[in-house]
Formats: C-alpha cells, structure tokens, sequence
C-alpha cells in the first residue's frame, strides 16, 4: 500500500495526533522524546492516535525505546499504534513488560503491507539494561581534589558471588585530580572517554560492577536511580554525544569541599569526619597510623586558596559553572565548613548560578543563617538530612553529640524552608544498624512531615554493617516483621533478606563493642533484638 493511502485509511479510522515514519527516530537516541515531547501528559480524546509506521520490521531494542519514551512522557500506550507488516507482538510485550508503566493497555500492532520505507537501524539508540549517563555528565571530586566518576565507579575486581572480597577490594577509582588539571581536562581524559565508549557499545564497565552486582540482585542500582531523577533530561541530551568528537563539560558535580564534621557515624571514615579521625588518632597504635589520621583532624579544605595549591576556583567552578545543572556538596558537614560562604559568594558572583540547582547532604545538627540565606538564591535548593533512624539509636549510631530533640528542632527549621523552589529530603541509609527499626523511622516522617519526599540508600560499604551480611537469626527476624508489610520498601527488604546468605555476625559484633567501649556507650541496650540476633548464627 502507498504511504499515502494508509494515511488517509487511518485518518478516516482515528484523529491521528502525529504520523511518524519510525526511520526518522533512527539517527538519534533523542530523536523519539523529541518528537513526542509536546505530548507529555497530554490528554487524548478516546479516537485520537499517535501513528508509527514502516514497511521494515522495528528490532526489541526499538521497541523498548519507544515504549520507555512513551511511559517517561506520560502518554497512555492505549493511544500509540506500530503499523507494519511484521508481527510485533511478541517485542511489544516484552517491551510492555519491562518499561511499561503503570497503564494496563498496551501499545497495538496494527498489520499493514506498507510499500517501501526508508530503512530502520538501530545503532544510534542505547539500551537502558546497561546505558548510564553519569559519565557523559558528572563527576565527583573528592576534598584531596581527587575526581571520581561517581561514589560507586570503582576499582573493583572480585567476582560477584563473593561479596565481602569484591567490598573488602572496592577501592574508590580517582580518574585525575584537579590539582594537577581542570575539572574538563579530566573528564575528556582516557579514562572517561573509554567508559563513555563502553556504555555506547550497550557493554557493563568492570568499574562498575557495583551497580551490576545491585541489579543483579534484584536491586535500584545508582544508575537506575538517577534516571527517574533527571526525568527525560538525560535522554534528550547526554546520549546524542559523541565521545571523540565532542568536548564534554560537567553537568553535575558533587563535591567534598571539606572532611569537617561534628559526627562519628559508625560506617564512616577519618578520610570524611574530622571527629573520626580526632578519635582514630587517640586509639591508633603506632605512629605511623597515629600521624596519618593527625594530618586528617584539621579542616583538609578542598576550595581554601592556600599559596602553592591551585586555585580550585580558577580549575572547578570557572570552566564548570557555565555549564552546571547541578553542583552538590557532601560532607563532613558542609554547613559548619567555614570556607563554604566564600565559594557560594564567588558562585553568586556569576550570573549562572540562576541556572544552577544547588544541593547539599547535611546530618541535620548544624544551622548557618549565612549559609541558608546564600543557598536560598540559587536557583533550585535540594537538602538532603541523612536522618537514619531517631531518639537514642539516632544519637548512637551516627556519634553525634547533639541530642535527638535538638537535631528535631533544626530539621523543623529545614522543614519550615520547604517550597517549589527547595526540596527538603529525608535521606536515610539502611544498614543492620536500623533495618529492624525502619518502620518507625518512616512512621516519624509520616506523622511530622507528612508529603516530604524520602529517598533510601543502601550501605555497602563497611560490609559489616550491610544488610547483606547478616546472621540468619537477625535476618529470620527482620523477614518475619516485614514481609506482610504494606510499605513497598518495608516489603523488598524481607525478599532481600531471603535471597542473600547468611553470614557469620563476628566482625558486625566486635566492632560494635570496639566503639561502645571508645565512646562509653551501649549499642546493645538502644538495639537489643538486631545486637542480640547478630550475636547468633
Ligand atoms: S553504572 Fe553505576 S558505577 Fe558506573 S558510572 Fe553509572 S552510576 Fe557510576
């Protein structure tokens, strides 16, 4: 049949919204969002349709991409056609199954002999199985001035059936150092630019592994995660690139200006709390270690000018700030880094920072008025409080000197900012220290912040505090309280608890009692069932 002819057969069945010959999505993985985005979340009347069609047979991967193109814009599948003279319904399906959203209709093959249309490659569109746009847009440069691609790109060569090596071997990879280049010179370097070739070729990075082992498992890995975040964004504009031939520039950085902090939560590191490293320093026993964590109890201030140091400000944000979506900043505490209003002022001093959403992760114990009033004129605010569980198991787990009821008083005063223009997320990390207790957690953002977003993420590293290595005894017990539970997250976690093996408690044990006897506290009184199932096998 003549193209022409089947539209007019067509027009006469439905109001068609938009014809589209499924060869002009083929040149870019962009191509398709583009040409529906005006449909977003449209509202169709009952006859209308948005008509794809060809002569040639659209491969599982085009229509993956279509269907996922058409469940992140929001368009009912009920409203989408495929007309072609290959059957398609086997592909539909699977694509329905996996990227198929919420809608119960899925998108309808309609058989028509079509003469010839341009042809339908699919070499320019990428698989989200294995795709992630993190190293065509950010970074994360680390308070020695260290850039890594992202806080779970790593050096990590274990195999994924012996998790505990593969952790106890993951080392954080720094793919340069703004130190010695700019922040663009690093991420056009080999390194980047071979992941940014791997993830084209549809490959899984070896650096990766991380999140690979996570899905493996049935898991949200990071790059899972962050697509939902950036909604369509990354589809539009990361993945037309290509990897030779452009200049890529940083979209997101996240950034530890500084390793002070006031807390010594159990799974961090001297590295990132000044406050734990004051503490390894007092117990180390020998001099060596003793003078390694002594170089770390001062403020190690990534952004402080200091003679002989390169200026970060000429090296990150001069050639970055033109460019950024988002610029985040980790702790340490940010809000107690003395340096920070200096580095927010120079941003302000630049017209970007209208385009700017800024962000930083704060544990919730420490108000700046000045800091506040600085990151309230960027453009978008997101605070994340890394509230992880409360009362005493808060105060325990997180060493934190300031009592529950005053970190309650500051996330009021957080809480209190919140409007179309700052996000205010809770921002809990699961472990075996709090997975018993979650529900109350999550019963305390319900009833005083009720509608707050609240994003989880799951430790892994200490391996000893992660839920993946837990005694039967404590995972029998944490699957019996969760898997009836009607909260989601409650519910994966009991699954998660049946497809892992148990492990022997030891090491989760002594160091429990290793920082109870350091701090003079009683981890086992403010959790006794979790300390108490991890003492058994
Ligand atoms: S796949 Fe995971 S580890 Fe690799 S760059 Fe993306 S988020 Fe980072």
């Amino acid at each position: 049949m003549h193209i022409q002819q089947f539209k007019t057969n067509v027009s006469e069945q439905y109001d068609v919204v938009k014809f589209i010959d499924i060869h002009d999505i083929t040149d870019k993985h962009s191509s398709v969002f583009k040409l529906l985005e005006d449909c977003s979340d449209r509202a169709f009347a009952p006859d209308q349709r948005v008509v794809f069609f060809s002569s040639h047979e659209p491969s599982q991967l085009l229509c993956n991409h279509i269907q996922r193109c058409v469940s992140e814009l929001g368009i009912d599948n009920g409203f989408i056609s495929i007309h072609c003279p290959h059957d398609i319904q086997a592909s539909l399906s699977t694509a329905f199954n996996k990227y198929g959203g919420t809608t119960s209709a899925m998108i309808a093959w309609q058989h028509v002999d079509l003469d010839d249309t341009a042809p339908i490659p699919d070499d320019k569109i990428y698989s989200f199985e294995t795709m992630c746009f993190v190293p065509f847009t950010s970074t994360k440069i680390h308070v020695n001035g260290d850039v890594e691609v992202c806080c779970k790109h790593g050096d990590c060569t274990s195999s994924y059936n012996n998790r505990e090596e593969r952790f106890d071997n993951y080392e954080p990879f720094a793919v340069g150092n703004v130190n010695d280049q700019t922040l663009t010179e690093v991420i056009n370097n080999d390194v980047y630019k071979d992941l940014r070739h791997q993830f084209k070729q549809g490959l899984r990075p070896k650096g990766c592994q991380n999140c690979w082992n996570t899905e493996d498992l049935g898991g949200t890995s990071m790059r899972q995660m962050l697509y939902p975040k950036l909604k369509i964004g990354a589809d539009l504009e990361y993945f037309d690139f290509d990897p030779d031939g452009d200049e890529f520039r940083a979209r997101h950085v996240h950034i530890t200006p500084s390793n002070l902090c006031n807390f010594k939560c159990r799974m961090c590191v001297g590295e990132s709390s000044s406050a734990i490293a004051l503490e390894e320093m007092r117990f180390a026993k020998d001099a060596e270690s003793k003078q390694n964590f002594k170089s770390m109890i001062k403020d190690l201030s990534a952004i402080r000018p200091a003679p002989g140091k390169p200026d970060i400000y000429a090296t990150v944000l001069d050639p970055a700030m033109p460019h950024l979506k988002s610029f985040h900043l980790l702790g340490g505490e940010p809000v107690m880094m003395p340096d920070l209003p200096d580095m927010l002022r120079y941003m302000l001093a630049s017209e970007y920072h209208k385009n700017i959403q800024i962000g930083l992760n704060t544990n919730g114990s420490y108000w700046s008025d000045e800091i506040v009033d600085l990151l309230l004129q960027f453009n978008l605010v997101d605070v994340l409080l890394s509230i992880d569980d409360i009362k005493d198991r808060f105060e325990i787990q997180r060493g934190s000197p300031v009592p529950w009821n005053e970190v309650v008083d500051i996330i009021n005063r957080w809480a209190k900012l919140s409007s179309d223009a700052v996000n205010i997320i809770f921002f809990p990390t699961i472990s075996i220290q709090n997975v018993l207790y979650l529900d109350q957690l999550f019963d305390f953002f319900e009833q005083n912040y009720k509608g707050f977003t609240v994003t989880t993420a799951y430790l892994e590293s200490p391996t000893h505090l992660s839920i993946d290595q837990m005694t039967q005894t404590a995972k029998d017990l944490v699957y019996n309280k969760y898997h009836n539970s009607a909260h989601p997250e409650l519910k994966s976690i009991a699954m998660r608890m049946a497809e892992t093996e148990a492990v022997d408690g030891k090491k989760f044990i002594d160091e429990m009692n290793k920082l109870d006897l350091r701090r003079k506290v009683n981890f086992s009184q403010a959790h006794p069932e979790i300390f108490a199932a991890m003492s058994k096998r």
